[in-house]
C-alpha cells in the first residue's frame, strides 16, 4: 500500500466509512482494505471528519512543521488517505485474485455423519445420510495426499460439521489421527474446528478432541434454558441446555488451549430473553478469554424442520443483534463480529476454489446450506482422492463475484465481501448478496468501536 504520492497529493480512500456516532460522542472510522476501526473523540474527530468526508477531495501534505501534519501522516499510514495516483480498484482486484488463486491451502468441511441427536425447530437438514463410508474416508485421506503432492499445500484446515459430528466420533478420530500424522511428517500446518450442539462434548470427549488437534468450537445456545429447550431439543423430545452448559463449564475449568464461540440464534419473539443468557454466560465465562459470543437472527434456511419457524431479518433484526452485542460487552463478554470487517472477512468459504464440503457419501458440495440443490453437487470424491469436479458448477460458486458486478466494483465494502458474501443468493435469487454488516455499517462499526476504545 503506497503511502508516498508522486505528485504530493492524496485523497480519502474509496474504502473508508466515516461516521459521527453521537451515542458514543465520537467520530468512527473504518477502512475495509485494512479492516481497521478507530474511534476518535472531540475535537480531533471533527478535524478527521473534515479531512475524510468528501471522497473527491484532493489534499496536499501539510507543511512538516504544522500541527496538521502528524494527523495527516497518521491517516496516510492507516490507509484512510491514499496517494492520488494509487489505483484502489486494481488493489481490490488483486486482493480477490490472491485469495482465489492461492494453491498453498486446502480447506475441508467434513460431515462425518448427517445424523443428529437434536431436532431444532429451524434446521434445514434432512438427516438422510448416516455415518461416512469407509471408501469415502479413504478418499479423504487420498485427497489430502494428492493436494500435497500436486499443489504443494502448506496448510490444511478441517471443519467438522454435520448433522451432529460427535455422533460419528470414531470417524473424527480416524481422520484426525491421519491428518495430524500426515501434516507432521510433511511439515504442513494443520488446524481444525468443530460445529457441535455440545451435548456429547463431555469432559472426556473434549479432552480427546483437543488431543486430536480440534482447537476451535462453535456451540449454539438459543437463549436461556426455557427458550433454548423449546427450539433445540432432543430427537424424540427432551431438554438439552443444562448438559451443554455443564460440558462447556468443564472445558473452562481446564487449562487447555482452545477457542469456543457460543452462538445464539434469535427470533423476534425470543430475543427479549437473550439478555438472561448473557447474564448467565457472563457469570460463567466472562473471566475466560477463550470464550466469545455471537448473535444471529434465525434465517429462512429452508428444509423440512424449518417450514414452521419464523425468519427474522431487516433493520430490526440487525439492530437487535447489535443491541445484544452491546449488552454482552457491558457484561464482560467478547462478541466476535469484527472478523467480518477484515479484508476477505465477509467472503463465504463456498466462493474459494480450495474449499470443499465432503458429505458422508463422498458427494462434494460448496455450500453447507443448500444440501438438496443440484447446483451444489460440484463433484464426487473417488477413493483415489479425485474430487471429480464439474468445472461449470465450480465456476458458478467461485467466479460469481465482484469481477462481474459493476455495483460491487464501486462498493466501499468490496475488499471485505468481494461480492461473494453468499454465492447461494446470487445463484438462487440472482441478487447481490450484501451482508448485513455492510447494509448497517454505521451502527456496526460504532458497536465495534465502543467495544475497543480508540486504537
Ligand atoms: S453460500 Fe451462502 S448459504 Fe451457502 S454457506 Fe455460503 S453464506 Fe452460507
Ligand atoms: S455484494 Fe454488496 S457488500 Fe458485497 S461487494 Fe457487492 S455491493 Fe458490496
Amino acid at each position: 500500500m503506497p503511502d508516498k504520492a508522486p505528485d504530493g497529493t492524496f485523497r480519502p480512500s474509496r474504502f473508508n466509512v466515516v461516521t459521527k456516532a453521537e451515542d458514543i460522542g465520537a467520530v468512527v472510522l473504518y477502512n475495509s482494505m485494512r479492516g481497521s476501526v478507530f474511534k476518535v473523540g472531540s475535537p480531533l474527530g471533527e478535524r478527521v471528519h473534515a479531512l475524510l468526508h468528501n471522497r473527491k477531495s484532493v489534499l496536499s501534505q501539510p507543511d512538516p512543521d504544522s500541527e496538521e501534519r502528524v494527523l495527516f501522516d497518521t491517516l496516510v499510514a492507516k490507509g484512510f488517505l491514499v496517494s492520488s495516483s494509487h489505483d484502489e480498484l486494481a488493489a481490490a482486484d488483486d486482493l480477490r485474485d490472491r485469495r482465489k488463486n492461492r494453491t498453498d491451502r486446502l480447506e475441508l468441511i467434513i460431515m462425518p455423519t448427517e445424523a443428529c441427536n437434536f431436532r431444532c425447530t429451524y434446521c434445514y437438514e434432512d438427516f438422510a445420510l448416516g455415518r461416512m463410508a469407509t471408501h469415502v474416508r479413504e478418499g479423504v485421506k487420498a485427497l489430502v495426499r494428492r493436494y500435497r503432492r500436486e499443489h504443494g499445500i502448506e496448510k490444511l484446515t478441517v471443519s467438522w460439521f454435520g448433522g451432529e459430528p460427535l455422533v460419528a466420533f470414531d470417524v473424527i478420530e480416524e481422520l484426525s489421527t491421519f491428518f495430524l500424522d500426515f501434516c507432521a511428517e510433511e511439515g504442513v500446518e494443520y488446524s481444525a474446528g468443530i460445529t457441535t450442539n455440545g451435548l456429547l462434548l463431555t469432559p472426556e470427549v473434549a479432552a480427546r478432541c483437543i488431543e486430536l488437534g480440534i482447537s476451535s468450537y462453535q456451540i449454539t445456545l438459543d437463549g436461556p434454558a426455557h427458550t433454548h429447550d423449546s427450539s433445540r431439543f432432543l430427537m424424540g423430545g427432551g431438554k438439552t441446555f443444562d448438559e451443554i452448559v455443564a460440558n462447556l463449564t468443564e472445558m473452562s475449568r481446564t487449562d487447555k488451549v482452545f477457542r469456543a464461540l457460543i452462538r445464539t440464534n434469535f427470533t423476534e419473539e425470543n430475543s427479549v430473553h437473550v439478555p438472561e443468557l448473557i447474564e448467565e454466560m457472563s457469570r460463567l465465562y466472562a473471566h475466560d478469554k477463550r470464550f466469545r459470543v455471537i448473535y444471529r437472527p434465525v434465517g429462512d434456511w429452508g428444509g423440512p424442520q424449518g417450514e414452521d419457524s419464523e425468519a427474522f431479518s431487516g433493520k430490526q433484526a440487525e439492530m437487535t443483534k447489535l443491541g445484544l452485542c452491546t449488552s454482552a460487552l457491558d457484561a464482560g463478554l467478547d462478541p466476535a463480529d469484527d472478523v467480518f470487517l477484515k479484508p476477505n472477512g465477509s467472503v463465504c468459504y463456498a466462493a474459494s476454489p480450495w474449499s470443499f464440503v465432503i458429505r458422508p457419501n463422498g458427494l462434494v458440495n460448496k455450500c453447507t446450506v443448500a444440501l438438496r440443490d443440484p447446483r451444489n453437487a460440484v463433484g464426487q470424491l473417488g477413493a483415489d482422492g479425485d474430487l471429480g469436479l464439474d468445472p461449470e458448477l465450480m465456476s458458478l460458486w467461485v467466479d460469481n463475484d465482484d469481477a462481474k458486478d459493476s455495483g460491487c466494483r464501486s462498493c466501499f465494502f468490496r475488499p471485505s465481501c468481494q461480492g461473494a458474501h453468499c454465492p447461494l443468493v446470487r445463484i438462487q435469487e440472482g441478487e447481490r448478496p450484501c451482508p448485513p454488516q455492510k447494509v448497517w455499517i454505521g451502527p456496526t462499526i460504532t458497536t465495534v468501536a465502543a467495544s475497543r476504545g480508540a486504537r
